[in-house]
């Protein structure tokens, strides 16, 4: 058989289209669409289980509208930013551990997501600086904090990159008691002794 009349007998049509694979970056927007990770869902907010949490409980909530970030937040958005205070009572309510919520102050993945952690951070996935300083300095902003921020002046500013530098380089501090190990595997062993 010559070779063209072996491509004309090739049927394309069972052989599925290739996705374009999605930027990394994009990840959250896909993980809310995933049966396995969303936890609960209103009309205007999904809540996902974070792919990798990085303590015992670690959701993601998200707005279905596509709000890229905190900066991308104005005025308008309160009253989303209210039903993102209803929905973190009621997942409150739902456990009996400590929960603290809040955003990065410059998020890497898109769309807009509010983190809800639990203070153990005692998680395989908690594993450098950048991780433990990312939850327990001032690069975690309080849900309240971006209420408050939002209402009296009507956007988030932004963060210097100085800032952001400083601080991602703060000297490693348990976030439960005073102590100041040397190292991310001192801490993780050090948070061991506060679970109860
Ligand atoms: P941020 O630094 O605020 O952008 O944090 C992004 C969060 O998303 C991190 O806590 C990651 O562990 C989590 N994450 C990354 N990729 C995914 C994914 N595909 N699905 C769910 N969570 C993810
Ligand atoms: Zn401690």
């Amino acid at each position: 058989m010559s070779k063209r009349s072996l491509d004309n007998n090739k049927d394309d049509s069972k052989i599925p289209a290739k996705e374009p694979k999605k930027h990394w970056s994009l990840g959250l927007v896909e993980s809310m669409e995933d049966p396995k990770l969303i936890y609960k869902e209103t009309k205007n907010l999904v809540v996902i289980r974070d792919k990798y949490p990085k303590a015992k409980i670690h959701f993601l909530v998200l707005p279905r509208d596509d709000i890229s970030s905190i900066s991308k937040l104005n005025k308008s958005h309160l009253n989303l930013l209210d039903e993102f205070g209803l929905l973190l009572k009621t997942i409150k309510e739902e456990h009996d551990c400590e929960l603290r919520a809040g955003f990065h102050a410059v998020p890497s993945m898109h769309r807009l997501h509010m983190h809800v952690i639990s203070t153990d951070m005692n998680s395989p996935c908690l594993k450098t600086k950048v991780h433990w300083n990312s939850f327990t300095t001032g690069f975690f902003i309080l849900y309240e904090d971006i209420f408050k921020k939002l209402t009296e002046d009507g956007f988030i500013q932004k963060i210097s990159n100085e800032t952001h530098k400083s601080l991602m380089s703060t000297p490693l501090k348990c976030n439960q008691c005073s102590y100041e190990p040397k190292n991310m595997p001192q801490l993780k062993q050090h948070l061991l002794t506060h679970i109860k």
